[in-house]
């Protein structure tokens, strides 16, 4: 059942949402002194290279952070992130590509701590080899994130940033992320989940955004980017959303500007779109 590999998407339309709102959500939380974890139920393998067989198949890169390489007026919270994909190619050549682990190693201060998942074989091993030098501040666990994640709640510190980012493959990822939410948050009230989910074509993706709106009906914010019109196929990813509780308060003017640029920057055709919605206590 473990085929999803994500080197064949890194660094797509997907990707540059998801990453943007995970750089912006750790800067904001890295602003007070006091530490905090962040935890990713679905890490992947952390990095990678763009230059791949895995990644050039499709080279889904072409049409996310590609376009957005050498552009001079990125609004602030894509500058940000662009600016951690351009450190990790520093001679200007798009090269590589940072999962979210990466990006979260990169904004966190010597008293943060990580915890990933990872279940695919060979993607924890990639993610080792990755991590190696990391020492303790990072552990990572070959395993289920939608379980053991509640095993680490509440953190130590009772702040968290929280990344729940299943591939969907299995349409049962969508129940598994509303049940690990709702058994979280009874662990750990004031934790922030992200949850990134795909548009695409069934059933479960179309009403997962009003499902996950119950979760914690009085705090929350959905952001979604659509790239292009459903396919007459039926098949494929039209766009991507992230949703999150317990928000940063800093997001939603953020994302204000980001939504839009990203419409222009990386829309294909006239079904590109962006909604923007929030309810925050
Ligand atoms: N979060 C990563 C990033 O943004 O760079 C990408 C993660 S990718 C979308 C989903 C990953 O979850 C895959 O590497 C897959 O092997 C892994 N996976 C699938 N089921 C899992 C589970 N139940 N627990 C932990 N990892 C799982």
């Amino acid at each position: 059942m473990l085929s999803y590999r994500h080197a064949f998407h890194a660094g797509n339309h997907a990707d540059v949402l998801k990453h943007l709102i995970v750089v912006e959500a750790l800067r904001y939380m890295a602003q007070k002194d006091k530490p905090f974890w962040y935890i990713d139920t679905h890490a992947g393998a952390g990095a990678y290279a763009l230059d791949s067989a895995q990644a050039t198949k499709n080279a889904e890169f072409d049409t996310g952070i590609g376009p957005l390489w050498n552009r001079k007026d990125l609004p602030e919270a894509v500058e940000a992130f662009v600016d951690e994909v351009r450190a990790m190619n520093p001679d200007g050549t798009l090269r590589f590509y940072p999962g979210s682990p990466y990006l979260a190693w990169r904004t966190l201060r010597e008293q943060d701590r990580l915890r990933l998942f990872e279940l695919h074989p060979t993607e924890i091993n990639v993610l080792r080899e990755n991590f190696h030098d990391a020492g303790r501040r990072a552990m990572l666990y070959a395993g289920d994130g939608f379980t053991g994640i509640l095993a680490l709640l509440p953190p130590a510190p009772r702040r968290a940033f929280v990344l729940i980012d299943p591939s969907y493959e299995d349409k049962k990822d969508y129940a598994r992320t509303i049940d690990t939410l709702n058994e979280s948050l009874k662990r750990f009230a004031t934790g922030t989940y992200a949850v990134w989910y795909p548009q695409v074509q069934r059933p479960e993706s179309q009403r997962f955004p009003e499902q996950l709106k119950r979760v914690l009906p009085s705090n929350w914010l959905h952001a979604s980017l659509t790239v292009r019109k459903p396919s007459a196929d039926g098949y494929g990813l039209h766009g991507s959303g992230m949703f999150l509780i317990n928000p940063p308060y800093s997001l939603v003017n953020a994302l204000k500007t980001t939504m839009p640029y990203l419409v222009e920057q990386l829309g294909i055709d006239d079904g590109a779109k962006f909604t923007l919605e929030s309810k925050l206590s």
